[in-house]
């Protein structure tokens, strides 16, 4: 079967972690471990991740080296950590299929995600993208650089980006022939770079394109049969956090629709998930699966996670 593996955030880089590289390389490891079970039972997999707490420490970096070395564009930084996370994966997938004698390659294809020009969300930007920074910092920005700077939540002041709605995969091709070739493929980590159209060129521009609605559209244009989102909880709930919570299992369309109707899922971490799955199955994919890294096996075997099918 061909799968394609969204990897939320704590899959490199766990919640109280600082972000050294041994931190996340350890991490990678051991969710590469769970992926190559996948592999060697001869599934195809793309891989796709996402990259908040590693493109905020490189935006960090841009801003204390800025006066020695020029700094750079949101574009150009979620391209970096597209670069540095698909390394980690090629580096500790590399050696397990070693072990294991799987005759695999994997690569990393750096993937620019098309957006419309016109999405309304660049009327309203609400993704915050780096640190937080102090009232003057976040006055001067908006100021000088007509950027957009919000108060979250008495933490402190930090800039928000559209995140705008992803319309196509540039590299689709490439990952597909990839994929035909047998191959083991990451792309679009970070939601993809953002670029849009313009006068027949594309440019990249400064947004976040949310993780799991690429990573549906990377599914959809590979064909995946099961779209599969890993997160750090095993299941999607309903009545999340209360008493009377219930793990969702094996939910038609229909069902896990009310269910988002109802708010059952946080904004912001498990609704864009639900809502991708959802796409995923009515866009004609067999199955979406929301779990935990370490239930992906048995998720697949159709024994755990949140299951939605048509
Ligand atoms: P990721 O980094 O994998 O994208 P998020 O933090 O964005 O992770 O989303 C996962 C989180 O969603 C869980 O840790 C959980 O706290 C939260 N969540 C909100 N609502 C629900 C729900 N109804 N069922 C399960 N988890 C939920
Ligand atoms: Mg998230």
């Amino acid at each position: 079967m061909k799968l394609t593996i969204a990897l939320g955030g704590n899959a490199i880089l766990q919640p109280g972690q600082n972000g050294t590289a041994e931190e996340q390389f350890h991490n990678v490891l051991s969710t590469s471990k769970q992926i190559a079970q996948l592999i060697a039972e001869g599934n195809e997999v793309v891989i796709t991740h996402g990259n908040g707490p590693q493109v905020g420490n490189i935006l960090i970096q841009q801003d204390k080296a800025k006066d020695d070395v020029p700094a750079m564009p949101l574009d150009v930084c979620g391209s970096q950590t597209q670069g540095f996370i698909g390394y980690m994966l090629q580096n500790s997938l590399h050696n397990i299929f070693n072990e294991l004698d799987l005759n695999k390659n994997v690569a990393t294809v750096v993937t620019q995600v098309l957006v419309d020009k016109n999405d309304k969300a660049f009327q309203n930007p609400t993704k915050p993208v780096g640190p937080f920074y102090d009232k003057n910092h976040a006055d001067k920005m908006i100021e000088e650089k007509n950027e957009n700077w919000i108060e979250d939540s008495g933490r402190g002041w930090r800039k928000v980006v559209p995140s705008p709605i992803p319309k196509k995969i540039v590299e689709a091709p490439i990952i597909n022939d990839l994929v035909r070739n047998g191959e083991i493929v990451i792309a679009s980590g970070g939601g993809g770079i953002p670029v849009v159209e313009k006068d027949n060129k594309i440019h990249g521009i400064e947004a976040v394109i949310d993780k799991d609605r690429a990573g549906c559209l990377l599914a959809q244009e590979i064909k995946s049969d099961i779209f599969l989102v890993l997160t750090d909880v095993s299941n999607a709930y309903i009545n999340y956090g209360q008493e009377d919570e219930e793990a969702l299992k094996e939910v038609k369309v229909k069902e896990i629709e009310e269910h988002i109707n109802k708010n059952h899922f946080g904004e912001g971490s498990m609704k864009p998930k639900v809502q991708a799955a959802v796409d995923f199955v009515e866009g004609g994919g067999r199955k979406a699966i929301i779990t935990s890294i370490e239930n992906v096996l048995e998720a697949v075997h159709g024994n755990a996670g949140t299951r939605i099918v048509p």
